[in-house]
């Protein structure tokens, strides 16, 4: 370490004290990759600010001393995005995990961006409300990430990706300076550059508070499980639902080795075959129910050999957990093919 890096130290040391600086290189390769794992590089220190000031002081400090930087959520990216710049410093969002404000009369919830996806719905559950985008890292990626990446899940296909339900933001800006995006009204006056922020990968700067849009749980679930022989009728199946006019809340498909990698993982009950579709519809009972026998028979047309429908939420959440956890249990098949690490705490 030159006398330069010393001097950045200590005055980086400064805003975020001992525990909000790592820099022994035991501890720096937590850091080194995110969920791309085959690409590794070792950055020079990371940062773990609580607060937006603290983050715009250590960005400052990049910006004067030319030093790259580069933001994290919880690491699971897949893309490479949270990937160090050789001898650049990593600035870690995971300790601004507060939720700042619940606010059930205009359906918003303003969080700091170390947030968990699915810590979202659990803070406004019981008022039968929930956070849509639902990518299958939900219960460790954070909203900054998701932001970043206009991350998506089972669910985006009716209620649409993360930049759906990112209303207004709050961002550093690569030489520290603050600026507020959107707010909590939809559609603010000017250009939408909340919506070029979200999906722009970490490169236009650092989201400190994100304003969430939240959605009323609909009155009825239903989630079916079929089994075809191969993904081609199952895929014929999907093509058949939509050209009939329904848009289910979630369709997904999954074939033999994911339905295996899954339920060796989670035990989620699925049956053996070829190809498996899960249906889920949501809305008033009616409607929900109606639609149901119409997605029965397509699923039957289309040679299911065996037709559930889950029997409660619990059914369903496991239903759903096998899905989410397909993508990770590829691991086992596949050990470079999925990994993560995390340096929450
Ligand atoms: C098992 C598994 C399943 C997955 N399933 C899905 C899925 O269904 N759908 C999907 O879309 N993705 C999925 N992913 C990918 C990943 O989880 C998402 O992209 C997620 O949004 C990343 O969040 P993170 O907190 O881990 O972000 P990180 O990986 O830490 O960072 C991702 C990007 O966001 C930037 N970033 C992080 N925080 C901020 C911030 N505060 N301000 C500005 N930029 C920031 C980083 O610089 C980087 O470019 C999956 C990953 C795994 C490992």
């Amino acid at each position: 370490m030159n006398l330069m890096e010393a001097r950045i130290l200590d005055e980086l040391r400064a805003i975020v004290g001992d525990r909000g600086l790592v820099c022994s290189p035991e501890e720096l390769h937590t850091y080194e990759c995110d969920g791309l794992t085959n690409f590794r590089v070792m950055p020079r220190a990371v940062l773990l600010p609580n607060s937006t000031e603290q983050v715009q002081a250590i960005v400052r400090i990049c910006y004067r001393e030319r030093i790259p930087f580069v933001a994290r959520g919880s690491g699971t990216g897949l893309s490479g995005g949270a990937l160090p710049v050789e001898n650049g410093i990593v600035i870690s969002l995971a300790r601004m995990n507060r939720i700042l404000e619940v606010d059930f009369p205009n359906a918003r919830v303003v969080v700091e961006p170390g947030v968990i996806n699915l810590d979202v719905t659990g803070c406004v559950a019981q008022q039968e409300y929930f956070y849509a985008p639902d990518p299958s890292s939900q219960s460790i990626c954070s909203i900054g990430g998701n932001v970043a990446e206009n991350s998506g899940g089972a669910h985006c296909l009716k209620y649409g990706f993360t930049t759906t339900h990112v209303v207004g933001l709050e961002v550093v800006l690569p030489d520290g300076s603050l600026v507020h995006l959107g707010g909590k009204t939809l559609d603010t006056p000017g250009y939408d550059l909340a919506g070029v922020f979200v999906g722009s990968e970490g490169t236009l700067g650092v989201a400190t508070k994100i304003i969430l849009r939240i959605v009323k749980r609909p009155e009825c679930i239903q989630t079916l499980l079929a089994a075809f022989p191969s993904t081609n009728e199952a895929g014929a199946a999907v093509s058949d639902i939509i050209a009939a006019g329904m848009l289910p809340a979630a369709i997904e498909m999954m074939d033999n080795l994911a339905i295996r990698a899954a339920e060796a993982a989670v035990h989620a009950n699925y049956p053996s075959c070829g190809g498996l579709l899960l249906v889920e519809l949501d809305g008033p009972v009616a409607e929900v129910e109606a639609l149901m026998t119409d997605v029965n028979e397509i699923c039957r047309s289309n040679d299911a050999s065996e037709i559930r429908l889950a029997q409660s939420d619990a059914e369903r959440a496991l239903v759903w957990k096998g899905r989410k956890a397909a993508f990770a249990a590829m691991g086992r098949i596949s050990p470079n093919c999925a990994a993560t690490g995390d340096g929450r705490n």
